[in-house]
């Protein structure tokens, strides 16, 4: 089994960012499970399928291949063979995300995927439980949060920069709908691991955070 850093917390508190700078620092493979569950919710999306009906959901699960692939560094991820990351990054596919992620049969789905990944070598995931479910005993576990304001604030920057239509207010109720249902779903909720942690990011730059992260992964080197 390679090294595991597992790196979870609420949208926008800059995740994928960090994981992707250290995974290109250390030489890890990273991995977005995000990606995944947002993959699975263009798949119901697609269907027509009403969130909230979870027995249509789970049928469709058996209809939805999703598999992860890299390309020059960059984790791309297929639906039934096609590659989706061009479409997977909308509010629309992100809100039907939090609400189908919510379903067993959603999660069983990619917990095995994942942790088949993990066991493949050195490995950076991020997502909302992976130091509580899906890696347990990864060796370091951080949990990446950041005020709602700062959390809306990045998000409301980057659509602007893509020209992007953008509303703060609407945003920033879209985050905490997302928190609500990501905190307090019955399975897999986002919460800090016991042994995890704690970074706030909304007073430090990227930068920051990854050399915190460093020194963390340096120091257990040290120790053990
Ligand atoms: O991280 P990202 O914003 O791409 O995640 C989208 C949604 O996927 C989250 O709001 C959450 O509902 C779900 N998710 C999850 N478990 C993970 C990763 C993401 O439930 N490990």
């Amino acid at each position: 089994m390679g090294f595991n850093i597992a790196i979870d917390g609420p949208a926008g508190a800059g995740k994928s960012t960090i994981a992707k700078r250290l995974a290109k620092e250390l030489s890890f493979l990273y991995v977005d499970t995000g990606a995944m569950y947002r993959a699975m919710a263009l798949y119901f999306l697609r269907s027509g399928i009403d969130p909230k009906d979870q027995q249509a959901i789970a049928q469709a699960c058996e209809g939805a291949d999703v598999s992860l692939a890299y390309e020059d560094g960059e984790q791309c991820v297929y639906l039934n063979g096609e590659n989706v990351n061009g479409s997977i990054r909308t509010e629309q596919v992100g809100n039907m995300t939090s609400q189908t992620s919510v379903y067993p049969k959603v999660r069983e789905k990619l917990l095995s995927l994942q942790q088949k990944l993990a066991r493949s070598g050195d490995v950076i995931m991020d997502g909302r439980d992976i130091g509580t479910c899906v890696l347990p005993d990864a060796q370091i576990k951080i949990y990446l949060t950041a005020s709602t304001a700062t959390r809306a604030k990045r998000r409301y920057d980057e659509l602007v920069k893509k020209g992007e239509p953008a509303d703060f207010d609407q945003i920033k109720a879209d985050i905490r709908a997302r928190d609500e249902r990501d905190m307090n779903r019955e399975i897999a909720p986002l919460k800090q691991a016991k042994d995890a942690m704690l970074i706030d990011s909304s007073d430090l730059g990227i930068e920051e955070v990854v050399a915190k992260i460093r020194a963390i992964y340096e120091n257990y080197h040290k120790t053990v």
